[in-house]
């Protein structure tokens, strides 16, 4: 202990995955990088375990017994939005989408370097970090709503659920209505990646908005990337149409 300067709090990650030589691995790398580490071997105890420790980050392998990855992260992602970095043995871009989709903020395929690892879990944490100290206030796309501060999001009269990566995105498109972004810059802006690799990542996160909040929230510019729909823009056309 170093009297009189406080320790932060240590962030908790829940590591939940199957193989146990992962498991310990993933685990000792992320305690030595300072966070609290909690293990579960299973879906439910997975689920059991990030009701009790509320983490601020999952590890989450897909393929687990008692409930595959893919319902585990729709069951912990329900009451409270948590990142989830998903863990992959298959290296199928379908595979990769479906996990998106449902919900996870980012994957690493098996066999993934410890240092990838710790780097991902980081850029999330940072990005999530940024979201929460953003200057707050309410951005509108047509008649959607996204409260940056509480990070709730409407749909006319209805609470949406987004994943904390789906309201980035969409917060970050949204705040720059009109501007049309490109999968590297997207990535780098939002999800904190320089190297400029994982462009699919953004395409599935793009149609996870698109699932939930209609086809026209996010404008593809073609060659280029997306956009959040202008209604500005589409108001004053409105305006002079015949
Ligand atoms: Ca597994």
């Amino acid at each position: 202990m170093h009297p009189g300067a406080a320790p932060a709090p240590a962030r908790t990650i829940v590591v939940i995955e199957d193989e146990a030589p992962i498991a310990s691995a993933v685990a000792a790398r992320l305690r030595s990088e300072g966070f609290a580490v909690e293990i579960a071997a299973d879906g439910p105890a997975g689920v059991e375990t990030c009701e009790r420790a509320r983490p601020d980050l999952v590890v989450l392998d897909l393929m687990l017994p008692g409930l595959d990855g893919l319902e585990v992260c729709r069951r912990i992602q329900h009451d409270r939005p948590v990142p989830v970095l998903m863990l992959t043995a298959r290296d199928s871009e379908t595979d990769k989408v479906v996990g998106l989709a449902v919900g996870a903020d980012d994957y690493l395929t098996k066999p993934f370097s410890s240092r990838e690892l710790v780097a991902r879990v980081h850029a999330l944490l940072r990005r999530v970090d940024r979201a929460a100290a953003g200057t707050g206030g309410v951005l509108r796309v047509d008649d959607v709503q996204l409260d940056t501060t509480s990070r709730r999001v409407q749909r006319g009269n209805d609470t949406v659920h987004l994943t904390p990566t789906e309201f980035d995105l969409l917060a970050h498109l949204a705040g720059h209505p009109g501007q049309v972004f490109t999968r590297s810059q997207l990535l780098d802006q939002v999800w904190g990646y320089s190297d400029g690799s994982g462009a699919r990542t953004v395409d599935s996160h793009v149609r996870a908005l698109r699932r939930k909040l209609g086809d026209e929230i996010v404008r593809t510019v073609h060659g280029v990337g997306y956009a959040a729909r202008d209604t500005s823009v589409a108001a004053d056309s409105g305006d002079r149409a015949s």
